[in-house]
């Protein structure tokens, strides 16, 4: 069933006003008209009442046809208006639609089809442009929140930024602090190891067991101290960036037995076999002694710490394209996979509580994995909980210097003088490594 139209006329003159009256109620539409004759009561009469349509004269008696157009727009009142005009208006017709009339039709062109036709597309015009209007103002408010929305996102951006200026300053100061310290802590240190070497001397007279085992552990705790201290260094220098590797020719087999020398002693402590098998046509490599001699030893001290029985091998085998691997395997407490990551972290460790079984810094790994890294070459790790690891290292049989590395400035340290640090412990006079 067609819906009732509640339809308004505004027209001052009566024979206008009956003359759409006759077309409308010829064109047989299910209707109720309302005729006003001016502006004034046209909008008593729309604002107590929902229009479905209003035709208005434009010459009203009491204002403009623009005036009651702009008025009825800038109102609450949704309804869509048809001007009538007389003949020959089109222009001011125009102005009106563009004032925001929904359409206009001539006086003259009265009939009952022009009237209903003019009336359905007037709705139908008018109800689309209010939902275009809805969606734009949709679109206006999405468009305002995403701003706001961004303008959120950029403050956080912002903080964000603060923050991490605040966190690499805090970080700079750690690892100013970490260098500070284990530098200057690297004086009284060598003291002590120079003195208790010294005391074993006999031209000082000969030391009774007793003291002789007391002076060993003091010489023994002090390398120990030294060797963590010369850790958090190494590592300080490592993040700083100014951690230069000074490379030479030499032989790699050479330098591994003088690590597997240093260390067997440990090794034979806790009845550990240490195996060393060297494969190598050239035993040649272009690197930096002392630091491939660090990795060895970082590898073989855990490898022995974290082993209670078996064996220790350590390989070096020649790789192809010119390169050389280097493998320290053990039968000890194993890794397991979730933590292979982890534990080249700085100060990470598997068991991180405090009442940990093994001693150590966790740096090694850290340390290790930035030198390899800066040879060029790889570190691989394979691990079984409770059978056993082995960590293998390839690298470059010829390593490349980066001049960023060469060229950054070093922490400047003297050669050993115990005899004045010992004398003066605020002067600083150790070797970097
Ligand atoms: P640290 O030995 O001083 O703790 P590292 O960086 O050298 O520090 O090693 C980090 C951690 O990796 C160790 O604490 C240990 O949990 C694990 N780890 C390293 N090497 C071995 C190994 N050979 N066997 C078992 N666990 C190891």
């Amino acid at each position: 069933m067609e819906q009732t139209l509640k339809i308004l006329v505004v027209d001052d003159n009566e024979v206008d006003r009956m003359a759409v009256r006759d077309a409308l109620t010829k064109a047989g539409l299910q209707m109720e008209l309302f005729e006003v004759s001016n502006g004034n009561d046209a909008f008593s009469a729309l604002n107590t009442t929902a229009y479905d349509c209003v035709f208005f004269n434009y010459r009203l008696p009491d204002q403009h046809g623009l005036t009651f157009i702009q008025q009825l727009r800038s109102s609450k009142i949704k309804v869509p208006s048809v001007v009538l005009t007389a003949q020959g208006d089109e222009q001011i017709a125009v102005q009106l639609i563009k004032a925001g009339a929904t359409d206009y039709l001539s006086k003259s062109k009265i009939s009952p089809e022009m009237l209903v036709q003019v009336l359905r597309s007037a709705i139908r015009i008018y109800w689309a442009e209010m939902q275009a209007a809805l969606v734009n103002q949709q679109l206006r408010e999405s468009h305002e929140q995403l701003l706001r929305k961004n303008q959120e996102l950029e403050r956080q951006q912002q903080q964000i930024q603060i923050q991490n200026f605040k966190l690499l300053e805090v970080s700079q100061l750690k690892s100013y602090f970490l260098a500070t310290m284990s530098h200057e802590l690297r004086t009284p240190m060598n003291a002590i190891i120079g003195f208790s070497q010294i005391l074993f001397r006999s031209k000082f007279g000969q030391l009774t067991h007793q003291q002789a085992d007391m002076v060993e552990r003091i010489l023994s705790n002090g390398k120990h101290l030294l060797m963590l201290v010369n850790e958090v260094l190494d590592f300080s220098k490592l993040e700083a960036g100014r951690l230069d590797l000074k490379a030479e020719i030499f032989d790699v087999s050479k330098v591994i037995n003088l690590a597997v020398g240093e260390m067997r002693s440990l090794a034979d402590a806790k009845n550990l076999s240490l195996l060393v098998q060297t494969d190598l046509q050239n035993t040649l490599v272009f690197n930096d002694p002392v630091r491939i001699k660090q990795i060895l030893i970082n590898l073989l001290s855990n490898a022995i710490k974290f082993t209670e029985s078996g064996e220790i091998w350590v390989e070096v085998k020649e790789l192809p394209a010119s390169r050389v691997t280097i493998v320290v395997r053990d039968t000890g407490i194993g890794i397991a996979p979730r933590n292979f990551k982890r534990i080249f972290e700085a100060f990470r460790q598997v068991d991180q509580t405090i009442t940990r079984k093994y001693p150590g810094t966790g740096l090694g790994l850290a340390i290790i994995d930035s030198l390899v890294r800066m040879m060029g070459g790889k570190i691989f790790l394979d691990s079984k909980l409770g059978s056993g690891s082995m960590f293998k290292i390839e690298l470059p049989r010829q390593i490349t210097l980066s001049t960023e590395a060469a060229d950054a400035p070093d922490v400047q340290l003297d050669s050993d003088d115990i005899f004045s640090s010992a004398k003066n412990p605020h002067h600083s006079s150790s070797q970097t490594r």
